[in-house]
Order: structure tokens, then sequence, then C-alpha cells
């Protein structure tokens, strides 16, 4: 199966303390946070006594119906999970948030992100008797409570998220507790909000304006919240560091209404814009965004440049993500049905076109020819971002070199094969330039530098695996 978008979102989650609501408002949340992803989507509540879910394959109407929503009524706490599998296989064993039934108490567990030792500490767990039920790396955190010898579950937890590596953000509800805890370097966002008095958990603030939460602030990076039904324990399980949010957040993956760090999305997003129009330096009659996630790129770049932005693509509402064989036709075809050039907008005109990133390049060709198509006299590409270099560990879907144009083609060759008039990439530090201006502390760039910032240990080559072994 070949994926014409390329890259995809890594999943997003949701919690809820003491509503009386919780399973409704966290289907609505879900609803909102869909964008992160649409394989699969499950809630799973706790009433003091009971931790009981709902789960399901493809987007959350048909992944949990009516019937089983209405189940959950009654409920006063829950986590939810929508899913892209970065791990793991796409099959309903895999769909979040999971329960582990024991006879220490029973849990849900939520994840968004990846484990970069999950393969490593599987492999211990299971030579000491564990059995996996699932694929997915996020099940490692659930023995590593379960083995835990320890009655105190919080001194348990600590020491469970000491031992994981990578970016993540989980949920776990016991039947009198919600604990949610962010990687040591805040990679994967998490948000804490609140309605009616409840606290709520959740990977973007759009899922708070949905339910008509107010937003509190972001969870940081090594932090673990407990809500009880005594209030809620604020503390550490590791030390403090300044967040390494993914950059792809703010380029690609969240919502425009959504707030990172209290800096919406949108302004940010537009500010990258901006920034690619004074390094690109192009001359054009119109700017166009390639639809949804570059328009408010291309309004930035407008109003630096003054170049007009008009809306020369147009996508289609009802097209979801496109999963088709990997043949040249009907991939052209796919692209062809998602985003379709106004020819008004193109016709005899100079064209810039920008695009948030560039994966294999295939969407990238389609769309050129697309506007080659509707008259474009020139087509200039800006892409809100640097060159896709290197594969993302931290749960994004590409994971191989192989997998990105710019590991192994220069911006040259690469503005050939998609045959633009030009190409243009925002650089790394214009990129950094935008985030400081916005309050930033320093996002993950991995994928355009190479330079991670959490340590990969299941990835690393035999030789490097062997020089840490032995400490060198
Ligand atoms: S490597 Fe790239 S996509 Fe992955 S977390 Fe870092 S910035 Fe985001």
């Amino acid at each position: 199966m070949y994926d014409i978008r390329g890259l995809n979102e890594e999943c997003g989650v949701f919690g809820i303390w003491n509503h009386p609501d919780a399973a409704e408002l966290t289907y609505m949340a879900l609803h909102s946070l869909q964008h992160r992803g649409q394989e699969g989507a499950g809630i799973v509540c706790s009433n003091g006594e009971n931790i009981f879910g709902a789960r399901g394959m493809g987007l959350l109407p048909e992944a949990i119906s009516q019937i089983q929503l209405d189940s959950l009524t009654g409920y006063t706490n829950a986590i939810g999970h929508v899913r892209y599998a970065t791990t793991g296989a796409s099959e309903l064993s895999n769909v979040q948030p999971f329960i582990f039934k024991h006879s220490k108490g029973d849990l849900g567990l939520a994840h968004n992100g990846n484990l970069t030792n999950a393969r490593q500490i599987r492999l211990a767990l299971e030579d000491g008797g564990s059995i996996f039920q699932t694929s997915s790396d996020s099940e490692v955190l659930g023995h590593l409570l379960l083995k835990a010898r320890s009655m105190n579950e919080q001194a348990n937890l600590k020491a469970a998220l000491n031992m994981i590596k990578g970016a993540f953000a989980f949920l776990v509800l016991r039947k009198n507790s919600l604990s949610a805890a962010l990687d040591n370097q805040g990679v994967r966002p998490l948000m804490l909000g609140m309605i009616d008095g409840a606290y709520c958990i959740a990977s973007e603030t759009c899922a708070f304006n949905t339910i008509g939460a107010s937003y509190i602030r972001d969870i940081r990076p090594g932090e673990v919240l407990t809500f009880t039904n005594e209030g809620i324990d604020e503390d550490n399980y590791s030390q403090y560091r300044d967040s390494k949010l993914c950059s792809m957040e703010y380029v690609y993956f969240a919502r425009p209404d959504s707030e990172f760090n209290r800096q919406s999305v949108y302004n940010v997003r537009k500010a990258l814009g901006e920034q690619l129009a004074k390094e690109m330096n192009i001359e054009a009659d119109v700017v166009i965004g390639v639809p949804d996630s570059s328009l408010q790129a291309a309004m930035g770049f407008s109003q630096y440049s003054g170049i007009p932005n008009e809306q020369g693509l147009l996508k289609s509402r009802y097209v979801g993500r496109t999963f088709i064989t990997p043949n040249q036709e009907m991939r052209e075809r796919a692209v062809r049905m998602k985003h379709a050039p106004i020819r008004d907008v193109i016709e005899g005109r100079r064209v810039i076109v920008i695009d948030d990133s560039i994966v294999r390049g295939t969407t990238s060709k389609y769309i050129v020819k697309a506007l080659r198509n509707a008259g474009a006299k020139e087509v200039h590409m800006g892409i809100s971002s640097p060159p896709l270099k290197h594969p993302c560990y931290y749960g994004i879907d590409v994971s191989t070199h192989a997998e990105l144009i710019a590991a192994y083609q220069s911006v040259d060759d690469i503005r050939a094969e998609i045959d633009v008039d030009s190409l243009s990439y925002l650089s790394v530090e214009g990129m950094h330039d935008v985030y400081r201006r916005h309050g930033s502390h320093g996002e993950c760039d991995a994928c355009f530098t190479g330079d991670y910032p959490v340590e990969i240990v299941d990835y690393l080559l035999p030789e490097e695996k062997e020089k840490k072994t032995k400490g060198v």
C-alpha cells in the first residue's frame, strides 16, 4: 500500500477526571483530535470500581458506535485515544487505550509518541515471563507498572517512566486516579485544561476549545500529574529540561486553532511563511497554499512579499487519507481527486505554490503538473520547513532515509524531479528564528539536521549498540 501524503500524525490523547459526562466529552475531544490519527479510536472509563472501555478501527464514528458510547454513560473518569500506527500493525489489538486486568488493580493506558528503547525493554520483560498482547511499543509501560513490587503506585509510575526512552505523552487511568506524563524533553505536546471544575488533559488545545474547557498550561518535560478525588498532584519523575517540542507540530501536524506554549499555531505557521518570503525573494503574480495545512504559510508569505494570495487549489472535503496501489496513473488520479486547481486563479500567471514539506515528492509532482495543466506560466515552489533528510524515531511515520527524497537528492535535483521553475526551502536557522520570536526554548529539528535530542537505542547500528554496551 502506498500513502500519497507522506507524513502522518502520530496519535492524539485526551483524559478527564471527575466529570459526570466524562465519556461524551472524551468522544467530542477525540473528534477534534481526529487529524492526529484515523486508523482507530478508543475510550476507557473508570468509576472508582470498574474500568471499562470501547474501541474500534477507523474514524471515531466507525470505531465507537452510539450504543458503545451510551454504555459508558455514568462513568466520571475517562481517557481516549485516536491512533495512527507508527509502530505495531494496523489492527484492533493495537488500538488504544489498552486495558490491563491485574490482581494489583486494573489500568487503562493511552500513549502518543514512540519509545526508542521499547524493543530492548520488551525482550528483557519477555525473558522474565511477561506475555505481550500487542505489537505496539506502548504496551511496555503497562508491563513495567505491573511488574513493580512496591505498593506505592506513584513511585512505581515514576520508576517505570525513568526506564523508558523516547517521545511520549502517556495517560494512565486507574480506578481511583488518572496520571499524565510527558517525556523528559517534551517532544510530544500535552496540555492541561479545566471544564466545570474538572481537570482534563489533551494533545492539543483545540480539544479544549471543542468541549468548552479552559487551557491552563502545557505539561512540562519530565512532569507527571496525578488526579484523584482529592485534587491534583504535580510532580516530576525526571529533572526538568527545556522543551524540545516537535518542530513539525507547528509546521504541519497541529490544528491551526491549537496553541503550544501559549502561542497560536496559526500565527506561527503564518510567520514561517513570512520568513520563507524573506529568504525566497522570487517575483510572481500570485501565491497559493496547498490546502489545508499550508494556507496560513501562504498568507504570511503574501503579507511579507506583497504578492496577492488567492485560493488556487481546492481540496475535496470528502477524500480522507488516500491509500492506493503504487501505480502511477492511479496515484495521479488520487491527487487530482484531492487537490483541484482553480483555472481562473492560475491561467497565464506566475504562481508561487507554498507547501509545508516534501516527503517523497509524489504529491508535489502531481500538484505542479495540475497547475501547469491549468495554464500556469511559471510554477515556483516554496516549502515552509527545511528539507526532510532524516527519519523520525519519535512517533512520525517516516522511519527510513529511503522514504525521504531530500535524504538522497540535492534541492536542484528535486526541483528537476518535480518540474518547478524554482524550489526554495525555509532554512533551519530561519525556522528557529521564527520559533524564538514566539517564545521557543529550542524545538526538535532532528528530521532536518540529524541531531536527535533523545537517545534512539532500538535504532542504533549494531556496532554503535556494542560500543554503548561496552561503555565506549
Ligand atoms: S524528528 Fe522531526 S518529526 Fe520527529 S519529533 Fe523531531 S521535529 Fe518532529
